[in-house]
């Protein structure tokens, strides 16, 4: 069985329409309908962010704050355990 490929599927969790051969795949194959709906989920996800849910970086702070301690760890010799 062939299925249907990514860029299909893609296009198809966008709102393309299927054509009859699409369908009746579908209405068949466990892999390509999970495949799609997998990719409908992400496209409602990605639907409904907002530039709120984009990650920020962390304050500068925090970042200095790592580099002084790596910096203290470094001039004492600490190495963390290894396994
Ligand atoms: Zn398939």
């Amino acid at each position: 069985m062939t299925h249907i490929d990514t860029d299909a599927l893609v296009a198809l969790a966008l709102g393309e329409p299927t054509d009859a051969p699409q369908r009746h795949h579908l209405a068949g194959c466990v892999v390509c309908a999970d495949h799609l709906a997998a990719l409908v989920r992400v496209v409602e996800a990605a639907g409904s962010s907002s530039p709120a849910d984009i990650p920020q970086p962390p304050p500068g702070r925090l970042w200095q704050a790592v580099e002084e301690a790596v910096r203290r760890d470094d001039a004492s010799g600490a190495r963390p355990d290894r396994e």
